[in-house]
């Protein structure tokens, strides 16, 4: 006999990011079957940075039905096509991390092989030649890919994300929220009450004294973790061991006369003594972060190196964050979720913490619960979402530790620090013969675990010996035939200014 007893209604404390994807989603998923109801607090306000993000993101918008153009007007958005690092593994170096793919796999051997046995050898240019996001992003160009019934085109291997206004995105998901039966509270939670017999949280107490009853909690409430950790204790696991910066200042500042014409599409992530510092143009104005290790940099220096290198007079006072790497012991606990930067936080270097958040909601619908909460399934949840944040860190590890920086201490330390098993496997594989090997689902590709490791100056002893199956004239003639094919195609993209503007012009 069935005795299952429903969930009946879902209580989300906070509406920033996480606090309305969450909402939009689970409006989207619930069909108002079961009671949506968030709490925010104006005079506590949210971080309100976070602005570029990874092409999971065009799952989450379509997932919602969300119109595209709609989005990119609504939220100032601009389109991503990767991240361009400079200084990271040689001060005076540059590398593209885009999304997609290069070239084209032959068989069981992949791309990369061929052309690293041809770099090998000094007989290929740059791996940027054989991508058409980099070229594209390297011209300023950009276009949606092209669909399926275009035939075979190459075009259809265009890969974007998006940088936008988390401020504007966090108002247009409330609406699309609030317009699907999603019930905003305005208010401070002062307390939090749990059941006494298994400190299940039952109920949030305002500062007017309202209660707010529930059976399953989100908590969205940022750093803090109001739920997750004020209240349930349930840890945190550290990781600035492995990535000491714990500081950001963030600023926006106005386009740079010259920018106004040439909306980059990627990220710019530049490395500074101490950390790095990103640089985001969006349509309206460009977001700067300057994210640093407060061990190895005073707040103000770090301050003077973000606002001396603007590209237009900013637009407000900067803003100081600070946080520790890490993630919460668990993700899911008794009947609380931590979604957001109340799980923990991987600073922004490959834009990942708005995906997380999109990958939490999406896990919690696959194990959605009834009110009896199986430890079965929360552990499955907690399992998995742990695998995903690990991974992530690991990938973002790599970008610190694969340097040949001593000139500061700061880069002294992450060159020569003790890495996770994981990462120190990787790096080997690579070297051995450029090799790189994707588990389970873990979100970054072999792709960009090369384009990292080979950007950022690993050298790999070999390739896979596959690759020598093809005589010089026949690799030579197949990757010539790849890069004038992706010239071919960028020749024939839109700029990425131009693009958008026909965005707002279908609009009219
Ligand atoms: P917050 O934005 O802090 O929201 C917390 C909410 O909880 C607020 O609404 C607040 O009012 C509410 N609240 C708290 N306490 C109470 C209470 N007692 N009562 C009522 N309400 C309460 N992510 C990316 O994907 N890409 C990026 O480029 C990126 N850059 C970042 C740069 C920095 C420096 C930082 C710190 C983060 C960045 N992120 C980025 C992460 C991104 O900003 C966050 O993932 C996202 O904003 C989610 O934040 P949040 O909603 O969890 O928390």
């Amino acid at each position: 006999m069935n005795k299952q007893t429903p969930i009946k209604s879902v209580v989300i404390v906070g509406g920033g990011t996480a606090g309305w994807m969450a909402a939009a989603a689970l409006a989207r998923i619930l069909q108002n079957k079961i009671a949506i109801r968030l709490v925010e607090s104006d005079d506590i306000g949210s971080v309100g940075v976070g602005e570029s993000t990874i092409p999971m993101m065009r799952v989450f918008n379509d997932a919602l039905g969300i119109n595209e153009d709609e989005f990119v007007r609504e939220t100032r958005a601009t389109f991503k096509l990767g991240i361009e690092f400079l200084d990271w593994g040689r001060e005076g170096e540059r590398y593209l991390h885009s999304f997609g793919r290069f070239g084209q796999d032959q068989g069981t051997v992949e791309f990369f092989q061929y052309w690293l046995r041809a770099y090998q050898a000094g007989l290929a240019p740059a791996l940027d030649r054989y991508s058409i996001n980099r070229m594209a992003a390297m011209a300023n160009k950009f276009m949606r890919p092209a669909p399926p019934e275009r035939g075979n085109s190459p075009l259809a291997d265009i890969v974007y994300a998006f940088h936008l206004d988390a401020g504007l995105y966090a108002r247009y998901l409330r609406t699309y929220a609030e317009a699907r039966g999603v019930v905003r509270t305005e208010g401070k939670v002062v307390q939090v009450r749990q059941r006494s017999m298994d400190g299940f949280v039952e109920a949030l107490v305002m500062e007017n004294g309202d209660e707010i009853k529930g059976d399953l909690f989100l908590d969205c409430s940022g750093f803090r973790g109001l739920l997750i950790e004020e209240t349930l204790k349930t840890g945190f696991e550290d990781w600035s061991h492995w990535l000491p910066c714990d500081r950001a200042w963030a600023v926006p500042c106005e386009l740079a006369a010259g920018l106004k014409d040439e909306l980059l599409p990627y990220t710019r992530a530049q490395a500074r003594p101490a950390g790095w510092q990103w640089r985001i143009g969006l349509q309206h104005r460009t977001g700067n972060g300057h994210v640093f290790s407060s061990r190895h940099m005073s707040e103000d220096e770090a301050a003077s190196i973000l606002l001396n290198s603007l590209d237009g007079k900013p637009l407000a006072d900067p803003k100081l964050l600070r946080f520790t790497a890490g993630k919460r012991s668990k993700t899911w606990n008794k009947n609380v979720v931590a979604v957001g930067l109340s799980s923990g936080f991987i600073e922004p270097l490959e834009s990942t913490s708005i995906y997380l958040i999109q990958a939490t909601v999406s896990s919690l619908v696959k194990f959605f619960p009834d009110a009896g909460f199986d430890q079965a399934d929360i552990d499955e949840f907690n399992r998995q979402a742990d695998f995903e944040v690990e991974r992530i860190r690991d990938f973002i590890i790599l970008h610190y530790h694969a340097t040949t920086r001593a000139d500061t201490p700061f880069w002294d330390h992450v060159r020569t620090m003790a890495v996770p098993d994981n990462v120190r496997r990787k790096l080997d594989l690579y070297k051995a013969h450029g090799r790189s090997v994707r588990e389970n689902n873990e979100l970054f590709s072999e792709t960009a675990w090369q384009q990292v490791m080979h950007g950022q100056g690993i050298q790999a002893r070999g390739h896979d010996p596959l690759a020598d199956l093809l005589d010089e004239r026949q690799l030579l003639g197949f990757l010539g035939d790849i890069e004038n094919v992706v010239r071919k195609c960028v020749d024939y993209m839109p700029g990425h200014k131009e693009f958008i503007h026909a965005i707002w012009q279908a609009k009219r």
